[in-house]
């Protein structure tokens, strides 16, 4: 089965679907773009990321391509159309076409609207239990990353990084020997005294969705949360740690530049906090089926 793509108001097979070698997102990655995670053919925290879509739109003037509602029946047609039930959606929108010249296109030209989907194992099956290794880089991204920009290059280096180390996730320290977050996760602790700690939005992060729902999960579990950055050598002493995304949900991390953290295998908290995350998840109906409140997967 040929998967389908949505460029521009048509719905195209992959091979066909394409965008003009002039267009920003191509020349200058003048472009931003969010994932959404696909389970049980439905959305998870669609409205979350479709409003911080909306807020990187903003933040670098890109014209909203049509409402939040059209998106949002776009993304479930493509999801439909490609059968996903467990997987991702992928929304990008460019500055739109226009001759090479880096200052914003006079007069302003139509962005350009990409969604895709495609199937993975169910985001609640992959290395969910196992944990997942990871490996430190310096922190090389722009002061921008709470705009979820195409520009991802120090994230690719970084990835690539981990991979190299046969890691498989990289996490960016800052100079003052802070850690940020993941390439694409957010990272967390859960220390010695049983506080669960992660960066804060006004930190160099991404402000991710699954951040921001875990933190709500969280508070409802009797834990202490603490907004703050914490150091490797915290990390590696602390009794847990784990990332967050749309695709990991919570997974923990077993160890840190070949050093163990904690006992070295995954932690109850993480566990914990996973399965109450799967639980409490607000799921919107993408296609075949009524809206579910905490259906959780089995
Ligand atoms: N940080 C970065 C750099 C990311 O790319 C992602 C994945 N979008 C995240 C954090 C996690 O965000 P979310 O929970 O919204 O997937």
């Amino acid at each position: 089965m040929s998967r389908i793509a949505y460029v521009n108001g048509r719905y195209l097979p992959l091979a066909e679907a394409a965008v003009h070698i002039e267009d920003r997102g191509f020349q200058f990655a003048d472009a931003v773009y969010d994932v959404i995670e696909v389970r049980g053919g439905r959305l998870v925290e669609d409205e979350r990321h479709l409003a911080r879509l909306g807020r990187s739109l903003g933040e670098l003037r890109i014209a909203t391509p049509m409402t939040v509602s059209a998106l949002g029946v776009v993304i479930r047609e493509v999801v439909r159309r490609n059968h996903v039930r467990d997987g991702l959606a992928y929304v990008q929108v460019t500055r739109g076409v226009a001759p090479r010249d880096h200052a914003f296109p006079v007069p302003s030209v139509r962005p350009t609207l990409v969604v895709t989907a495609r199937r993975s194992k169910p985001a609640v099956k992959i290395k969910g239990e196992a944990g997942i290794t990871v490996v430190t880089v310096p922190e090389t991204r722009w002061a921008r990353v709470d705009i979820k920009t195409v520009s991802l290059l120090p994230n690719v280096l970084a990835r690539q990084a981990a991979r190299e180390a046969g890691a498989n996730e990289a996490w960016f320290v800052g100079a003052d020997g802070l850690v940020n977050e993941g390439s694409s996760s957010n990272a967390w602790i859960v220390t010695a005294a049983g506080e669960l700690v992660t960066a804060p939005t006004t930190a160099m992060i991404l402000r991710g969705v699954t951040r921001a729902v875990l933190l709500e999960v969280a508070a409802t579990q009797g834990l202490t949360l603490v907004e703050r950055r914490f150091s490797v050598a915290e990390a590696l002493a602390a009794r847990e740690a784990f990332i967050t995304s749309a695709t990991s949900l919570v997974t923990p991390v077993l160890s840190i530049d070949g050093a163990p953290v904690g006992n070295g295998g995954p932690g109850a908290t993480a566990a914990t906090l996973r399965a109450a995350l799967i639980a409490r998840t607000r799921v919107a109906p993408a296609w075949g089926g009524p809206v579910a409140q905490g259906s959780g997967i089995g």
